[in-house]
């Protein structure tokens, strides 16, 4: 079975003081849960939260990284400098990172093969935009990002990996995809793992729902066969919206 993943994606909120205040209650507040809890705060907070987090299970994932390894890339961060700080998990590709800094799939598949390489778990986020939901091109869109993230890929590779679909107008917006059109992209996700790397692995992968999840619609959409957990964007910045996700799926 698929362990329910739930990770809060903070975005560019929260200084090492914030974290830390923060982290401590949460640890309290998790101390006992079935569900994978992974938190992702900005770079600059992530070497402080790995020490706050030693012991507990909270997780700990970067938001971004480069490819290369080291190198003149002034402004930039590598793999092995994650790994290194006690991160687990990378969220590549996010829609944010799309759209403000022109990533494509041959980015982020580059990312991924970076990240498997220094052993840190990417979280690979694919969705469609408003206009290509109201096309009809969801499926065409996912899909083609789903190929382009995950090529050069081995079964092993993809099976470890964390998928996030991520509808570009749910995110930040305060409309969530219903339970029934989430559940249906999720499980064409999961078609298209099985077509390139077989039964096996597309069971393996976890494929989270994100945009907009609150306490409030986090049971119904983590009920879906196909959803197993959610990356929380707004939510996860308040103690009691974020444990109330947690508690309530
Ligand atoms: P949201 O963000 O929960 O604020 O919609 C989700 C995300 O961007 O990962």
């Amino acid at each position: 079975m698929r362990q329910l993943i739930i990770v809060g994606n903070w975005k560019m909120h929260k200084t090492v003081t914030e974290t830390l205040e923060f982290l401590v209650e949460l640890k309290e507040k998790l101390s006992n849960t079935a569900v994978e809890v992974v938190v992702s705060p900005p770079f600059t907070a992530l070497a402080a939260a790995a020490e706050v987090l030693k012991g507990s299970p909270i997780a700990l994932a970067a938001q971004n990284m480069h490819w290369k390894k080291q190198g003149a890339f002034t402004g930039e961060i590598s793999s092995a400098m994650l790994k290194e700080l006690g991160c687990k998990y990378v969220i590549l590709g996010h829609s944010e990172r799309r759209q403000y800094f022109s990533e494509t799939d041959d980015h982020v598949n580059k990312k991924v093969k970076s990240a498997l390489e220094s052993e840190l778990i990417p979280i690979v986020c694919v969705g469609e935009s408003l206009e290509q939901r109201e096309t009809g091109a969801t499926e065409a869109t996912v899909e083609k990002q789903i190929n382009g993230a995950l090529a050069g890929l081995s079964p092993e590779q993809a099976a470890g990996i964390v998928i996030a679909y991520e509808p570009v107008w749910a995110i930040g917006t305060g409309k969530t995809a219903s339970d029934e059109d989430a559940q249906q992209v999720n499980g064409y996700i999961r078609k298209v793992i099985a077509c390139r790397f077989g039964n096996t692995v597309a069971e393996a992968v976890r494929i989270q729902y994100g945009g907009s999840v609150k306490p409030a619609n986090a049971q119904g959409l983590m009920a879906q066969p196909d959803i197993d957990g959610a990356l929380v964007g707004g939510a996860s910045l308040k103690m009691h919206d974020f444990v109330g996700i947690i508690q309530n799926v």
